[in-house]
Protein backbone atom coordinates (compact mmCIF):
# COMPACT_ATOMS: atom_id res chain seq x y z
CA UNK A 1 0.00 0.00 0.00
CA UNK A 2 2.78 2.00 1.19
CA UNK A 3 4.75 1.91 -2.59
CA UNK A 4 0.94 1.98 -4.60
CA UNK A 5 0.27 5.51 -2.57
CA UNK A 6 3.93 6.96 -1.68
CA UNK A 7 2.55 10.17 -0.57
CA UNK A 8 0.68 8.62 2.46
CA UNK A 9 2.07 8.04 5.34
CA UNK A 10 2.42 4.28 6.12
CA UNK A 11 -0.93 3.00 8.46
CA UNK A 12 0.95 1.08 10.33
CA UNK A 13 3.06 4.40 11.75
CA UNK A 14 -0.04 6.55 11.69
CA UNK A 15 -1.44 3.73 14.23
CA UNK A 16 1.50 3.68 16.18
CA UNK A 17 1.99 7.32 16.38
CA UNK A 18 -1.38 7.91 17.44
CA UNK A 19 -1.06 5.05 20.48
CA UNK A 20 1.72 7.68 21.53
CA UNK A 21 0.21 9.43 24.32
CA UNK A 22 1.09 13.84 23.01
CA UNK A 23 0.61 15.33 26.62
CA UNK A 24 1.22 19.11 27.02
CA UNK A 25 2.20 20.18 30.45
CA UNK A 26 3.12 23.75 28.99
CA UNK A 27 1.30 26.64 30.22
CA UNK A 28 1.32 27.67 26.67
CA UNK A 29 -0.72 25.06 25.10
CA UNK A 30 1.06 22.29 22.59
CA UNK A 31 4.49 23.68 21.37
CA UNK A 32 6.02 21.51 19.12
CA UNK A 33 2.73 19.69 17.98
CA UNK A 34 1.10 23.09 17.37
CA UNK A 35 -1.51 23.19 14.18
CA UNK A 36 -2.21 26.00 11.68
CA UNK A 37 0.94 26.89 10.05
CA UNK A 38 1.13 29.35 7.58
CA UNK A 39 4.13 29.17 6.28
CA UNK A 40 4.55 31.29 3.54
CA UNK A 41 3.17 34.48 5.39
CA UNK A 42 6.15 33.44 8.24
CA UNK A 43 8.55 33.16 5.55
CA UNK A 44 7.85 36.71 4.10
CA UNK A 45 7.88 38.18 7.32
CA UNK A 46 11.31 36.74 8.17
CA UNK A 47 12.82 37.37 4.82
CA UNK A 48 11.48 41.31 5.16
CA UNK A 49 13.17 41.58 8.84
CA UNK A 50 16.65 40.13 7.55
CA UNK A 51 18.70 37.34 8.68
CA UNK A 52 20.23 39.66 12.13
CA UNK A 53 16.31 40.11 13.19
CA UNK A 54 15.86 36.65 12.91
CA UNK A 55 18.99 35.99 14.70
CA UNK A 56 18.04 38.53 17.08
CA UNK A 57 14.75 37.02 18.09
CA UNK A 58 16.04 33.41 18.66
CA UNK A 59 19.07 35.09 20.85
CA UNK A 60 16.77 37.01 22.69
CA UNK A 61 14.49 33.61 23.13
CA UNK A 62 17.67 32.14 24.58
CA UNK A 63 17.14 29.17 22.76
CA UNK A 64 19.60 26.07 23.24
CA UNK A 65 20.49 23.03 20.86
CA UNK A 66 18.00 20.25 21.57
CA UNK A 67 20.09 17.73 20.54
CA UNK A 68 21.31 17.14 23.75
CA UNK A 69 24.13 19.69 24.43
CA UNK A 70 22.72 22.80 24.22
CA UNK A 71 24.46 24.88 22.99
CA UNK A 72 22.98 28.33 21.84
CA UNK A 73 21.15 28.05 18.57
CA UNK A 74 21.53 32.10 17.40
CA UNK A 75 25.25 31.93 18.20
CA UNK A 76 25.56 29.18 16.28
CA UNK A 77 23.88 30.73 13.31
CA UNK A 78 25.47 33.89 13.72
CA UNK A 79 28.93 32.36 13.94
CA UNK A 80 28.03 30.20 10.59
CA UNK A 81 26.50 33.31 9.10
CA UNK A 82 29.89 35.31 9.54
CA UNK A 83 32.11 32.50 8.63
CA UNK A 84 34.13 33.04 5.56
CA UNK A 85 32.78 30.35 2.52
CA UNK A 86 31.95 30.56 -1.24
CA UNK A 87 29.15 28.16 -0.34
CA UNK A 88 27.21 27.16 2.62
CA UNK A 89 25.16 24.36 3.80
CA UNK A 90 22.36 23.34 6.45
CA UNK A 91 21.88 20.27 7.90
CA UNK A 92 19.32 18.22 10.00
CA UNK A 93 20.75 15.69 11.71
CA UNK A 94 17.57 13.54 11.91
CA UNK A 95 20.14 10.47 12.96
CA UNK A 96 18.25 10.20 16.74
CA UNK A 97 20.06 6.76 17.17
CA UNK A 98 20.46 7.26 21.62
CA UNK A 99 18.53 4.00 22.62
CA UNK A 100 14.92 5.08 24.23
CA UNK A 101 14.62 8.36 22.09
CA UNK A 102 12.05 8.48 19.45
CA UNK A 103 10.56 12.32 19.93
CA UNK A 104 12.24 13.54 16.24
CA UNK A 105 10.53 10.44 15.29
CA UNK A 106 7.10 11.80 15.83
CA UNK A 107 8.55 15.38 15.39
CA UNK A 108 8.90 14.14 11.43
CA UNK A 109 5.68 12.35 10.92
CA UNK A 110 3.65 14.65 13.00
CA UNK A 111 5.25 18.23 12.44
CA UNK A 112 7.66 17.76 9.39
CA UNK A 113 6.57 21.23 7.57
CA UNK A 114 7.92 22.90 11.00
CA UNK A 115 11.05 20.78 10.50
CA UNK A 116 11.65 21.95 7.36
CA UNK A 117 10.38 25.89 7.49
CA UNK A 118 13.25 25.72 10.27
CA UNK A 119 15.80 24.32 8.02
CA UNK A 120 14.59 27.34 4.78
CA UNK A 121 14.99 30.05 7.92
CA UNK A 122 18.29 28.80 8.70
CA UNK A 123 19.84 28.81 5.26
CA UNK A 124 17.90 32.30 4.61
CA UNK A 125 19.94 33.68 7.76
CA UNK A 126 23.71 31.85 6.90
CA UNK A 127 23.11 31.95 3.48
CA UNK A 128 22.67 28.22 1.92
CA UNK A 129 21.91 27.29 -1.28
CA UNK A 130 21.71 23.21 -0.25
CA UNK A 131 20.02 21.47 2.84
CA UNK A 132 20.47 18.12 3.76
CA UNK A 133 17.80 16.03 6.09
CA UNK A 134 19.99 13.06 7.89
CA UNK A 135 17.92 10.34 7.98
CA UNK A 136 18.78 7.23 10.11
CA UNK A 137 18.42 4.06 8.17
CA UNK A 138 15.64 2.58 10.66
CA UNK A 139 13.32 5.46 9.61
CA UNK A 140 13.45 4.86 5.78
CA UNK A 141 10.16 3.95 5.48
CA UNK A 142 9.23 8.07 6.60
CA UNK A 143 11.44 8.91 3.44
CA UNK A 144 8.60 9.05 0.79
CA UNK A 145 6.22 10.68 3.37
CA UNK A 146 9.15 13.36 4.29
CA UNK A 147 9.79 13.83 0.02
CA UNK A 148 6.31 14.50 -0.72
CA UNK A 149 6.54 17.31 2.63
CA UNK A 150 9.55 18.53 0.41
CA UNK A 151 7.62 18.56 -2.85
CA UNK A 152 4.70 20.39 -1.26
CA UNK A 153 7.25 23.26 0.08
CA UNK A 154 8.37 23.53 -3.59
CA UNK A 155 4.64 23.84 -4.90
CA UNK A 156 4.51 26.83 -2.38
CA UNK A 157 7.62 28.32 -3.11
CA UNK A 158 9.08 27.72 -0.12
CA UNK A 159 12.06 25.86 -1.55
CA UNK A 160 13.54 26.09 -5.00
CA UNK A 161 14.88 28.92 -6.97
CA UNK A 162 13.85 32.60 -6.31
CA UNK A 163 11.97 31.46 -2.91
CA UNK A 164 8.64 33.63 -2.02
CA UNK A 165 10.40 35.61 -5.43
CA UNK A 166 13.37 36.88 -3.62
CA UNK A 167 16.22 36.81 -7.02
CA UNK A 168 18.92 36.13 -4.25
CA UNK A 169 17.45 32.94 -2.78
CA UNK A 170 18.10 29.91 -3.85
CA UNK A 171 17.77 26.76 -1.46
CA UNK A 172 16.61 23.24 -1.62
CA UNK A 173 16.80 19.89 0.33
CA UNK A 174 17.51 16.38 0.16
CA UNK A 175 17.38 13.83 2.09
CA UNK A 176 20.28 11.92 2.93
CA UNK A 177 20.04 7.76 4.44
CA UNK A 178 22.52 6.46 7.04
CA UNK A 179 23.23 3.34 7.06
CA UNK A 180 22.34 2.19 10.60
CA UNK A 181 25.62 3.70 12.73
CA UNK A 182 25.19 5.24 16.00
CA UNK A 183 28.30 7.34 15.57
CA UNK A 184 26.55 8.87 12.40
CA UNK A 185 24.36 11.08 15.40
CA UNK A 186 27.46 13.18 16.22
CA UNK A 187 27.29 15.80 13.72
CA UNK A 188 30.66 15.41 12.57
CA UNK A 189 30.56 11.77 11.76
CA UNK A 190 27.31 12.42 9.91
CA UNK A 191 29.45 15.10 7.35
CA UNK A 192 31.85 12.39 6.56
CA UNK A 193 28.87 9.86 5.82
CA UNK A 194 27.08 12.72 3.87
CA UNK A 195 30.29 12.68 2.11
CA UNK A 196 30.09 9.39 1.11
CA UNK A 197 33.18 8.31 3.65
CA UNK A 198 32.62 6.04 6.65
CA UNK A 199 31.38 7.34 9.46
CA UNK A 200 34.36 8.54 11.77
CA UNK A 201 34.08 11.77 14.13
CA UNK A 202 36.29 14.85 12.73
CA UNK A 203 39.00 16.21 15.46
CA UNK A 204 36.89 19.33 16.59
CA UNK A 205 37.91 22.78 16.34
CA UNK A 206 37.38 23.47 13.46
CA UNK A 207 33.43 22.69 14.11
CA UNK A 208 30.90 22.59 11.41
CA UNK A 209 29.99 26.71 11.47
CA UNK A 210 33.57 27.01 9.90
CA UNK A 211 34.90 24.08 8.10
CA UNK A 212 32.06 21.02 7.46
CA UNK A 213 30.50 19.88 4.54
CA UNK A 214 32.97 19.51 2.50
CA UNK A 215 34.78 22.19 3.95
CA UNK A 216 32.75 25.18 3.81
CA UNK A 217 30.67 26.34 6.85
CA UNK A 218 27.38 24.03 7.60
CA UNK A 219 24.75 24.54 9.96
CA UNK A 220 23.94 21.41 11.78
CA UNK A 221 20.50 21.58 14.06
CA UNK A 222 18.72 18.73 15.83
CA UNK A 223 15.05 17.81 14.19
CA UNK A 224 13.48 19.21 17.58
CA UNK A 225 15.50 22.76 17.39
CA UNK A 226 14.78 23.26 14.20
CA UNK A 227 10.75 23.29 15.38
CA UNK A 228 11.45 25.33 18.22
CA UNK A 229 12.92 27.56 15.90
CA UNK A 230 9.87 27.96 13.43
CA UNK A 231 7.91 28.65 16.56
CA UNK A 232 10.04 31.38 17.86
CA UNK A 233 9.73 33.18 14.91
CA UNK A 234 5.59 32.35 14.71
CA UNK A 235 5.02 33.18 18.42
CA UNK A 236 7.71 35.67 19.53
CA UNK A 237 10.94 35.10 21.61
CA UNK A 238 8.85 36.79 24.26
CA UNK A 239 6.64 34.00 23.91
CA UNK A 240 9.43 31.20 24.00
CA UNK A 241 11.15 33.11 26.88
CA UNK A 242 8.29 33.04 29.05
CA UNK A 243 8.57 29.33 29.51
CA UNK A 244 10.92 27.03 31.71
CA UNK A 245 13.50 28.44 34.07
CA UNK A 246 15.86 31.06 34.19
CA UNK A 247 18.74 29.26 32.71
CA UNK A 248 16.51 27.06 30.66
CA UNK A 249 14.15 28.80 28.52
CA UNK A 250 11.38 27.01 27.09
CA UNK A 251 10.24 23.43 26.76
CA UNK A 252 11.27 20.25 24.91
CA UNK A 253 9.86 16.73 23.95
CA UNK A 254 10.73 13.76 26.27
CA UNK A 255 10.50 10.28 24.91
CA UNK A 256 9.26 8.13 27.79
CA UNK A 257 9.57 4.61 28.14
CA UNK A 258 10.27 1.91 30.55
CA UNK A 259 7.70 0.60 33.42
CA UNK A 260 4.80 3.23 33.29
CA UNK A 261 1.21 3.02 32.18
CA UNK A 262 1.27 5.34 29.56
CA UNK A 263 4.88 5.19 27.80
CA UNK A 264 5.06 8.28 24.85
CA UNK A 265 5.92 11.51 23.69
CA UNK A 266 5.20 14.31 26.62
CA UNK A 267 6.25 18.30 26.18
CA UNK A 268 7.39 19.50 28.91
CA UNK A 269 8.81 23.05 30.60
CA UNK A 270 11.94 22.88 31.87
CA UNK A 271 11.56 23.49 35.38
CA UNK A 272 9.66 20.25 35.40
CA UNK A 273 10.53 17.63 38.31
CA UNK A 274 11.67 13.89 37.64
CA UNK A 275 8.54 13.46 40.37
CA UNK A 276 6.69 15.10 38.53
CA UNK A 277 6.68 13.57 34.92
CA UNK A 278 7.09 10.53 36.69
CA UNK A 279 2.83 10.77 37.97
CA UNK A 280 1.90 12.21 34.70
CA UNK A 281 2.98 9.13 32.81
CA UNK A 282 1.87 6.79 35.19
CA UNK A 283 4.94 5.21 36.74
CA UNK A 284 4.29 2.85 39.92
CA UNK A 285 6.98 2.11 41.93
CA UNK A 286 9.70 3.01 39.74
CA UNK A 287 13.41 2.57 41.46
CA UNK A 288 15.79 3.57 38.78
CA UNK A 289 15.31 6.30 35.86
CA UNK A 290 17.62 6.50 32.72
CA UNK A 291 17.64 9.96 31.56
CA UNK A 292 19.30 10.59 28.52
CA UNK A 293 19.76 7.28 27.10
CA UNK A 294 22.42 4.60 27.96
CA UNK A 295 24.78 7.55 27.21
CA UNK A 296 23.07 10.04 29.83
CA UNK A 297 22.94 9.44 33.67
CA UNK A 298 21.22 6.82 36.07
CA UNK A 299 19.31 8.47 38.83
CA UNK A 300 17.75 6.86 41.59
CA UNK A 301 14.23 8.03 41.81
CA UNK A 302 14.25 8.16 46.01
CA UNK A 303 17.40 10.47 45.84
CA UNK A 304 16.68 12.29 43.17
CA UNK A 305 13.27 12.40 42.17
CA UNK A 306 12.97 16.34 42.96
CA UNK A 307 15.14 17.03 40.99
CA UNK A 308 14.56 19.04 37.90
CA UNK A 309 14.99 18.99 33.73
CA UNK A 310 17.08 22.23 33.02
CA UNK A 311 20.72 22.48 32.09
CA UNK A 312 21.50 23.51 35.44
CA UNK A 313 20.66 20.33 37.04
CA UNK A 314 19.20 17.34 35.20
CA UNK A 315 20.38 18.05 31.69
CA UNK A 316 18.38 15.46 29.21
CA UNK A 317 18.65 14.79 25.22
CA UNK A 318 14.60 14.42 25.50
CA UNK A 319 14.55 10.45 26.83
CA UNK A 320 13.77 8.88 30.01
CA UNK A 321 13.62 4.91 30.92
CA UNK A 322 11.40 3.96 33.91
CA UNK A 323 12.80 1.06 35.56
CA UNK A 324 10.96 -0.56 38.74
CA UNK A 325 12.10 -3.22 41.16
CA UNK A 326 11.98 -6.02 39.09
CA UNK A 327 14.48 -5.16 36.95
CA UNK A 328 17.77 -6.44 36.95
CA UNK A 329 19.89 -2.73 36.75
CA UNK A 330 23.06 -4.32 37.25
CA UNK A 331 22.39 -6.91 33.32
CA UNK A 332 20.96 -3.24 32.18
CA UNK A 333 24.37 -1.25 32.75
CA UNK A 334 26.27 -4.39 31.06
CA UNK A 335 23.76 -4.39 28.20
CA UNK A 336 24.43 -0.53 27.40
CA UNK A 337 28.12 -1.23 28.09
CA UNK A 338 27.73 -3.45 25.06
CA UNK A 339 26.10 -1.00 22.85
CA UNK A 340 28.77 1.30 23.00
CA UNK A 341 31.70 -1.50 22.38
CA UNK A 342 29.23 -2.58 19.39
CA UNK A 343 29.06 1.73 17.98
CA UNK A 344 32.79 2.42 18.72
CA UNK A 345 33.93 3.79 15.59
CA UNK A 346 37.45 2.76 16.63
CA UNK A 347 39.32 5.51 15.45
CA UNK A 348 40.78 6.32 19.38
CA UNK A 349 42.02 4.15 21.64
CA UNK A 350 40.27 5.12 24.99
CA UNK A 351 37.34 4.23 23.71
CA UNK A 352 38.05 1.34 21.40
CA UNK A 353 39.47 -0.83 24.14
CA UNK A 354 38.54 1.52 27.49
CA UNK A 355 34.59 0.37 26.69
CA UNK A 356 35.70 -3.29 26.37
CA UNK A 357 37.73 -3.39 29.38
CA UNK A 358 34.79 -1.51 31.14
CA UNK A 359 32.00 -3.99 29.75
CA UNK A 360 34.72 -6.87 31.05
CA UNK A 361 34.80 -5.54 34.18
CA UNK A 362 30.82 -5.24 34.68
CA UNK A 363 30.38 -9.05 33.35
CA UNK A 364 33.35 -9.87 36.44
CA UNK A 365 31.02 -7.77 39.03
CA UNK A 366 28.18 -9.95 37.92
CA UNK A 367 29.44 -12.96 37.76
CA UNK A 368 30.40 -12.49 41.56
CA UNK A 369 34.30 -12.94 40.56
CA UNK A 370 34.91 -9.16 41.43
CA UNK A 371 36.63 -7.15 44.10
CA UNK A 372 36.71 -3.93 45.77
CA UNK A 373 39.98 -3.32 43.01
CA UNK A 374 37.83 -3.62 40.15
CA UNK A 375 35.40 -1.13 41.30
CA UNK A 376 38.08 1.28 41.85
CA UNK A 377 39.76 0.58 38.61
CA UNK A 378 36.18 1.07 36.82
CA UNK A 379 35.88 4.68 37.91
CA UNK A 380 39.46 5.59 37.00
CA UNK A 381 39.24 3.62 33.84
CA UNK A 382 35.50 5.45 33.05
CA UNK A 383 37.13 8.79 34.11
CA UNK A 384 39.99 8.56 31.82
CA UNK A 385 37.64 7.04 28.91
CA UNK A 386 35.10 10.11 29.45
CA UNK A 387 37.84 12.72 29.32
CA UNK A 388 40.43 11.31 26.63
CA UNK A 389 38.05 10.33 23.70
CA UNK A 390 37.52 11.59 20.19
CA UNK A 391 33.75 12.52 20.54
CA UNK A 392 30.64 12.49 22.95
CA UNK A 393 30.63 8.93 22.50
CA UNK A 394 33.91 7.85 24.65
CA UNK A 395 32.50 11.08 26.24
CA UNK A 396 29.94 9.44 27.82
CA UNK A 397 29.54 5.93 27.03
CA UNK A 398 31.44 5.05 30.56
CA UNK A 399 28.55 6.56 32.24
CA UNK A 400 25.86 3.99 32.91
CA UNK A 401 28.83 2.41 35.09
CA UNK A 402 29.97 5.39 36.67
CA UNK A 403 26.61 7.07 37.41
CA UNK A 404 24.86 3.66 38.82
CA UNK A 405 27.62 3.25 41.34
CA UNK A 406 27.25 6.81 42.40
CA UNK A 407 23.49 5.96 42.50
CA UNK A 408 23.40 1.79 43.60
CA UNK A 409 26.51 1.62 45.42
CA UNK A 410 24.68 -1.32 47.31
CA UNK A 411 24.20 -3.47 44.33
CA UNK A 412 27.38 -3.34 43.51
CA UNK A 413 28.33 -4.12 46.58
CA UNK A 414 26.38 -6.97 47.02
CA UNK A 415 28.09 -8.36 44.86
CA UNK A 416 31.27 -8.41 46.39
CA UNK A 417 30.02 -9.35 49.24
CA UNK A 418 28.29 -12.85 47.47
CA UNK A 419 31.96 -13.18 45.71
CA UNK A 420 33.66 -13.80 49.55
CA UNK A 421 30.43 -16.01 50.52
CA UNK A 422 31.60 -18.15 47.99
CA UNK A 423 35.66 -17.97 47.49
CA UNK A 424 36.47 -17.47 51.14
CA UNK A 425 35.30 -20.99 52.80
CA UNK A 426 37.28 -22.71 50.01
CA UNK A 427 40.13 -20.90 50.54
CA UNK A 428 41.82 -21.40 54.31
CA UNK A 429 44.71 -19.37 54.76
CA UNK A 430 46.17 -21.72 57.64
CA UNK A 431 45.83 -24.83 56.00
CA UNK A 432 47.75 -23.12 52.73
P1 LIG B 1 29.26 19.69 21.68
O1 LIG B 1 29.09 20.38 22.97
O2 LIG B 1 30.64 19.42 21.18
O3 LIG B 1 28.58 20.55 20.52
C1 LIG B 1 27.23 20.93 20.54
C2 LIG B 1 26.96 21.78 19.32
O4 LIG B 1 27.54 23.08 19.48
C3 LIG B 1 27.58 21.24 18.04
O5 LIG B 1 26.74 21.53 16.95
C4 LIG B 1 28.89 22.00 17.90
O6 LIG B 1 29.32 22.12 16.57
C5 LIG B 1 28.51 23.34 18.48
N1 LIG B 1 29.63 24.01 19.11
C6 LIG B 1 30.18 23.71 20.32
N2 LIG B 1 31.19 24.57 20.60
C7 LIG B 1 31.27 25.42 19.55
C8 LIG B 1 32.12 26.52 19.25
N3 LIG B 1 33.07 26.93 20.09
N4 LIG B 1 31.93 27.16 18.09
C9 LIG B 1 30.96 26.76 17.23
N5 LIG B 1 30.13 25.73 17.45
C10 LIG B 1 30.28 25.07 18.61
O7 LIG B 1 28.40 18.36 21.76
P2 LIG B 1 28.24 17.16 20.72
O8 LIG B 1 29.35 16.20 20.92
O9 LIG B 1 28.01 17.70 19.34
O10 LIG B 1 26.89 16.51 21.20
C11 LIG B 1 26.84 15.80 22.42
C12 LIG B 1 25.41 15.65 22.84
O11 LIG B 1 24.73 14.79 21.95
C13 LIG B 1 25.29 15.04 24.22
O12 LIG B 1 24.79 16.02 25.09
C14 LIG B 1 24.30 13.91 24.04
O13 LIG B 1 23.28 13.97 25.01
C15 LIG B 1 23.73 14.12 22.69
N6 LIG B 1 23.35 12.87 22.03
C16 LIG B 1 22.12 12.83 21.48
C17 LIG B 1 21.67 11.68 20.84
C18 LIG B 1 20.28 11.62 20.24
O14 LIG B 1 19.87 10.58 19.71
N7 LIG B 1 19.52 12.71 20.31
C19 LIG B 1 22.53 10.57 20.74
C20 LIG B 1 23.80 10.65 21.32
C21 LIG B 1 24.20 11.81 21.96
FE1 LIG C 1 35.24 6.73 17.63
FE2 LIG C 1 34.83 6.26 20.22
FE3 LIG C 1 36.84 7.81 19.48
FE4 LIG C 1 34.30 8.64 19.20
S1 LIG C 1 35.36 8.26 21.12
S2 LIG C 1 35.96 8.87 17.75
S3 LIG C 1 33.30 6.68 18.70
S4 LIG C 1 36.59 5.61 19.01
Amino acid sequence: EEIANPRALPKAEIAYVDQLVETNICKAGPVFFHKGNDFPELLKNCLDAGPEAVIAAITQAQLRGHGGAGFATGLKWKLCREAPGATKYVICNADEGEPGTFKDRVLLTRSPQAVLMGMVLAASVIGAREGIIYLRQEYIYLKAYLEQQLQLFREQRLLGNNILGHADFNFDIRIQMGAGAYICGDESALIESCEGKRGTPRVKPPYPVEQGYLGMPTCVNNVETLVAVTRVMQEGAEWYQSLGTEDSRGCRLMSVSGDCQRPGVYEIEWGTSLNQLLTLVGAEDPWAVQISGPSGECVAVDKGGERRFGYGDLSCNGSVMIFNRSRDLLGIVKHFMQFFVDESCGICTPCRSGNVDLRNKMERIIAGRGCQQDLDEMVSWGELVRSTSRCGLGGTSPNPILTTLQQFPELYQAKLTEQSGVLLPSFDLEAA
